[in-house]
């Protein structure tokens, strides 16, 4: 056998062939990047035999670890079995078994499960799902076509999905061929856009979307929202009876709430979706990244019943939802996420994770203190801490400084993989992270804050 590729030719070719997500190609070639060959547990290691900590949980998508035992003899017992077959036509029981499963653990009301690929398509189904129930459930009710969403939110990266999205960095390019949409400001405490403090404002910053809902319910299919934590924005929490008050507006105003839990399901938040904190069921939900514990791209739009019913009909009435994917409901992807929710029954991960959380707040505090920290943002397993140039006035690091990402290679030359966004450093660790390694993590962080040194 041909013996495998150096480090040094992998990283040739790499620069030659490859074009990376989210990256500067010009820079990447300059760069020796790492080149991950296998992981375990919390770990991840790469051609030349050296360990990093996981500290995104391979963005977001990681939950018991890297070869964990149980999902890789999932995959291949079903790879025993068979790889794909279609879902257009035919079905297939590891999917037939995990909606059922999906059903009996989502927020109680959600009844039926649409599978694609990943949290984008997730997103973009429902999108359609909720125009064409309005155009066949109530057609009486007008052409509903718009959605509402926050400012600074992310749903993904096709059409769709940046059109309900804001992160101008990402998507201002692409606005000539996005939908219009309305937009509010999120509830975001440390730059409040009403420059009014928490609890003492009563959660004011509910009263522009109640306005928008009021003026424009007519028009909107639907809210789309991250419950608890808006990720990609940069960390940014809601306050405790957000997300109840949002469900209570747009059944008032017969606006569907869709909830992308892409980033806050399976377990992330401490439960196993952010709607159970405040006891919401949306009328849709998006999940994607754990659904496989990250072994797979795969990805579920679950639905209520009263929107499944909305596309029943005689077939010549052409109310059928006219969506689907070349790997939609793939057997490997749907077995591991079968073996991913038998690990969290079998291990308790939830109820082993509560002590992890609250250790992980109190590692969090001291950073208050440190020289570049303004603000520390979390949600169960999911942090954010925000740097800034000035702690008193706020004032951001200029884009240019980079000073998230300074950070970030300080932290990999010390053993810790992050991935920040923007200012904000984030901290995603598996939820299998052991006390000893999530202290490891947050200890590298510290140091490499406090060796951070611009202008
Ligand atoms: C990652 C993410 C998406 C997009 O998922 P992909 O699998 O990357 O397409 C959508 N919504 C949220 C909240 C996400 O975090």
């Amino acid at each position: 056998m041909a013996r495998p590729p150096s480090t040094r030719q992998l990283i040739n070719w790499d620069h030659r062939y490859l074009w990376h997500p989210f990256t500067q190609m010009q820079e990447w070639e300059q760069e020796n990047p790492l080149i991950i060959e296998r992981g375990k547990g919390a770990y991840l290691i790469d051609t030349e035999g050296k360990k990093y900590l996981d500290g995104t949980s391979s963005i977001w998508v990681n939950l018991h670890g890297h070869r964990h035992p149980v999902l890789d003899r999932a995959l291949k017992k079903q790879l025993g079995k068979i790889a794909h077959s279609t879902f257009l036509g035919l079905s297939n029981p590891p999917a037939i078994e995990l909606a059922r499963e999906l059903i009996r653990i989502a927020p109680k009301g959600l009844t039926r499960v649409f599978y694609s690929d990943n949290g984008s398509t997730a997103v973009e189904i429902a999108l359609k799902m909720a125009v064409q129930y309005w155009q066949q459930r109530h057609p009486e009710a007008g052409p509903k076509n718009t959605f509402l969403h926050l400012k600074l939110a992310y749903h993904g990266d096709t059409i769709g999905a940046v059109s309900v999205g804001n992160i101008e960095l990402f998507h201002s390019r692409f606005k000539p061929l996005l939908f219009p949409t309305l937009e509010a400001e999120p509830p975001h405490c440390y730059r409040c856009p009403l420059n009014l403090t928490y609890p003492a404002c009563k959660v004011a910053c509910i009263d522009p979307i109640k306005q928008i809902l009021k003026a424009r319910h007519r028009d909107l299919a639907g809210f789309i929202i991250e419950p608890m934590m808006q990720a990609a924005a940069g960390m940014i929490r809601q306050p405790a009876g957000y997300l109840k008050q949002i469900r209570d507006l747009c059944t008032q105003y017969d606006v569907l709430l869709i909830a992308d839990e892409v980033a806050t399901g399976f377990g992330r938040t401490g439960k196993m979706f952010a709607c159970e904190h405040e006891q919401v069921t949306p009328d849709l939900m998006a999940i994607s990244k754990g659904l496989t514990g990250g072994y797979m791209p795969l990805a579920a739009t679950l639905a209520t019943d009263e929107i499944y019913q909305g596309f029943l009909g005689r077939y010549d009435e052409f109310k059928t939802f006219f969506h689907g994917h070349s790997f939609t409901g793939n057997p490997l992807g749907c077995a591991l996420a079968l073996a991913n929710l038998d690990v969290f029954k079998n291990e308790k991960t939830l109820v082993r994770l509560q002590p992890k959380i609250k250790l992980l707040v109190r590692l969090l505090q001291p950073f208050q203190d440190l020289l570049h920290v303004g603000d520390i943002r979390q949600a169960g397993f999911m942090a954010g801490i925000e740097l800034v140039r000035n702690r008193m006035t706020k004032e951001p690091y200029p884009f240019r400084a980079k000073a998230g990402h300074r950070v970030a290679t300080i932290a990999r030359s010390k053993g810790l993989i992050l991935r920040p966004i923007g200012n904000v450093l984030v901290l995603m660790p598996p939820l299998s992270t052991t006390v000893d390694e999530l202290k490891k993590m947050v200890e590298i962080i510290k140091e490499s804050i406090e060796t951070l040194q611009i202008d």
